[in-house]
């Protein structure tokens, strides 16, 4: 079923909520098709989400205005994120988010990573968000969305709190 999230009188606020269940549903929603079906893909099947053996580095964050809960798990060699994996419950976005986030995480420094943190919360703001945030960047039209800022916002979020007083040592 084809669905605008913008306005649109033919397609009621029931119906939208009923096919998309775990969307925090915003009548305003403007997301483009695309960065919409990423979004969706994400949340659908969430990449890296499980357990990490051999972790290194472990956080918990929590975004009390939704309810998403998440544990990101990294395992860090020689200062690289060789495997960044996440467990936890949450909203549609949260969930995309996380995984967009792992995706980008791999392969990548503590100091690049701390870099994309930086980044995303830029692009939350409302800027054009930075090259570097790869598929990371459909998630450009939460802004708008300023009750799932904190949504989106939580696994990087929960990755700065992780790796800041790495950085420092
Ligand atoms: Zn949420």
């Amino acid at each position: 079923m084809y669905l605008r999230l913008e306005q649109d009188e033919s397609v009621s606020q029931a119906e939208v909520t009923k096919a998309l269940p775990n969307i925090c549903y915003t009548s305003n929603v403007n997301l483009t098709d695309i960065y919409r079906q990423v979004i969706l893909e994400h949340s659908q099947h969430p990449r890296n989400k499980g357990e990490l053996e051999n972790a290194t580095m472990y956080q918990r964050g929590h975004n009390p205005s939704c309810g998403d809960e998440l544990e990101l798990h990294l395992r860090i060699e020689a200062g690289i994120i060789v495997k960044a994996k996440f467990t936890g419950v949450g909203c549609a976005i949260s969930q995309a988010s996380a995984s967009l986030m792992t995706v980008l995480l791999e392969g990548q420094t503590v100091g690049t990573a701390l870099e994309l943190t930086k980044d995303f919360h830029t692009m939350m703001k409302g800027e054009t968000p930075a090259e570097s945030l790869g598929d990371a960047a459909a998630l450009r039209g939460v802004a708008k969305l300023h009750a799932r800022v904190k949504c989106a916002s939580l696994a990087w979020q929960t990755l700065k709190v992780m790796l800041e007083p790495t950085e420092k040592i």
